[in-house]
This record gives C-alpha cells, structure tokens and sequence, in this order.
C-alpha cells in the first residue's frame, strides 16, 4: 500500500504515520526527518535546507523530489510506504506521479487553535525521534522514551509557527482538492484522542 498523509503542521500525521508503518510492516517516509538528518550530518543538501526550514519556508521543489526519488530505490519500499510531509506542493505531487502509484492519501483535519497550542508546546527528542507535548511530560527536559535532553525545534518557535500555517494554506492545502479529483482522498479528524483519531485514520483507509 503506497499511501500519503497530508495535513497542517501539528495535525498529527508522524505519530499516525509511525504507528501505522508499525502495524503494516512498510516504512513512514518523514521528509522533514530526512532533510533534519542531511542539516545535523551537515551535507551539501544540509546546509541547504537549514535557511528554508529555521525560517518555516518549504525547501526549493527540485531537492525534495531527488530525495524521495532515491528513497524509493531502498528495498524496504518495495511492498509500499507512507509519506509524511510529501507532497507538500502541486509540483511535487505531478513530479510523484511520474514516479510512483499512490493507493490513497489520507487527509488529517485540525483548527488552527488546535495546531499552535500543539506546535508552541511540542518538544522532541533528537536521539529517538519522539515527539512529546510539554503538557503530558512529568520531566519537561528529558525524553520518556530514551532519557535523552529534550529540544524545540526552532521552526516550532511561534512567529515561525505563523509562517509555517500560512505556506501550509498557500502550498500545500490545494493538494486536498489535486488528490479529490482523482478520487484518492480519505478525511480523518485530527483533534480528538490519538488513540481515537487513529481509529478514524485506520477506518477512512479501510485497515482492519
Ligand atoms: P516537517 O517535519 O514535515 O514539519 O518539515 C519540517 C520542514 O522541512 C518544513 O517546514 C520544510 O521547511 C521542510 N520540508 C519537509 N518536507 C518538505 C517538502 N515535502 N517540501 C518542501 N519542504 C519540506
């Protein structure tokens, strides 16, 4: 199953995404995790990105399709994938479609409120890659999972939050309509519980 989860910043779509690349045994393929790599092992593509993403700006469209491209090489996309984070522009999406069969894209729903409350206190762990809410962390520092010192990401500093939502409806939003009219798209609601929002995600998908 070659599937998409699109959505705003903060809607929830890598903690979806992990959990079901779990249970499906395919992997979640997190652009932003890739490019977060590329800038702390300081690559050419690295130093790059760092401008665009400290500054909530999307990386240009020709970087993130060579990228995905040669991720989709790997072998362990052979039995399908779920990208988190791409497409993010109707460029990227008309390039995938040159590359890749998508089965369906699953679009996450969440009010802006929601996203800057979830945004402004979301701290995470750059040893594991786990994302935490300051509300629910008993130690606000170190990470639940591995102990390791808790960080914010500098793109989740408010005024870029700000940035991040405008070039989300600028950018990205026109693919809940690209992916409609080919009949892919899947609505869930983002608000609620994980738990429960991750019924909606498996139900929207058709998974048992
Ligand atoms: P994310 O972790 O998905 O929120 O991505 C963090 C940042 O990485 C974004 O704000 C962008 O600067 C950049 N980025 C991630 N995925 C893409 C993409 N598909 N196209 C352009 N920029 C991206």
């Amino acid at each position: 199953m070659n599937l998409i989860f699109l959505g705003p910043p903060g809607a929830g779509k890598g903690t979806h995404a992990v959990r079901l690349s779990q249970q499906l045994g395919i992997p979640q393929i997190s652009t932003g995790d890739m490019l977060r790599s590329h800038v702390r092992e300081q690559t050419d593509l690295g130093i790059e990105a760092k401008k665009y993403m400290d500054a909530g700006e999307l990386v240009p469209d020709d970087v993130i399709i060579g990228m995905v491209k040669m991720r989709l090489q790997d072998a362990d996309c052979k039995n399908g994938y779920i990208f988190d984070g791409f497409p993010r522009t109707v460029a990227q999406a008309e390039a995938l479609d040159a590359f890749a069969d998508i089965d369906a894209v699953l679009n996450l729903i969440v009010s802006d409120e929601v996203i800057i409350d979830r945004l402004s206190g979301r701290r995470v762990c750059p040893q594991c890659n786990g994302t935490f809410h300051l509300r629910y962390l008993e130690n606000k520092e170190l990470c639940p999972v591995c102990g390791n010192k808790l960080v914010q990401r500098k793109d989740d500093l408010p005024e870029t939050v700000l940035n991040r939502l405008d070039v989300y409806r600028r950018q990205t939003q026109p693919l809940i309509a690209y992916y409609d009219q080919k009949g892919l798209l899947r609505n869930a609601d983002g608000e609620g519980s994980v738990d429960d929002n991750y019924n909606g995600v498996l139900q929207a998908l058709d998974i048992q």
